[in-house]
């Protein structure tokens, strides 16, 4: 049986409202190769702390281990989502990857901070791949609030994982691509270990 262990390690966002920061890991334990999905901020008023204008996610458990980071992926343009990037860059310095609305918007955080906007590639939708170490990542149309909000499927040798990201199940007209029920049928029945 192979000693590799799929980890799943939320920083932000899990449990509470903004600063989305969650980690997937795959390898030997304690050599696992990560990516990060999401890094964003949460502001005061969202998390009931008056006062305090933003919010950042606890980065320490990552920054130690960055040299194991493959990629940043972004699933879209909501602050909550994005808006750590660049202030928070320099103590990862691993590559961002988004679709093309949600890159660009990237790249202004990058840019503000003093980081290189090239840094953060432009992406496809399914069926268009990428490799990231152990892991095979696809960026997948959400319907949501802004343009091209996406789900993440994310494959790996233990199985395939689906983090659908902010979603809404609206009927059209909608602002963006639109809710497909079809495709996430068709996505369920390829087989996937756990939906996120
Ligand atoms: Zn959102």
């Amino acid at each position: 049986m192979s000693k590799d262990r799929l980890i799943y390690i939320p920083l932000g966002g899990a449990g509470e409202v903004g600063m989305n920061a969650y980690v997937f890991g795959y390898g030997t334990k304690g050599r696992e190769r990560l990516i990060l999905v999401d890094l964003g901020v949460t502001f005061g008023e969202m998390s009931g702390t008056p006062g305090v204008d933003l919010i950042l996610p606890d980065l320490r458990w990552l920054e130690e281990r960055r040299d194991r980071l493959e990629a940043i992926l972004i699933t879209h343009a909501h602050e909550d989502h994005v808006g750590a990037l660049g202030l928070m860059w320099e103590r990862l310095q691993a590559p961002g990857y988004a679709r093309d609305f949600t890159a660009r918007i990237a790249r202004l955080k990058m840019q503000e901070a003093g980081h290189e906007p090239g840094r953060v590639i432009t992406v496809g939708k399914v069926p268009e791949a990428l490799d990231l170490g152990p892991f095979r990542g696809q960026f997948f149309p959400v319907a949501h609030s802004l343009p091209e909000a996406s789900g993440l499927i994310i494959d790996t040798d233990a199985g395939r994982i689906v983090h659908t990201g902010d979603f809404k199940t609206d009927l059209p007209p909608t602002l963006g691509e639109p809710h497909d029920p079809e495709m996430l049928a068709e996505l369920g029945r390829t087989g996937v270990k756990a939906l996120l």
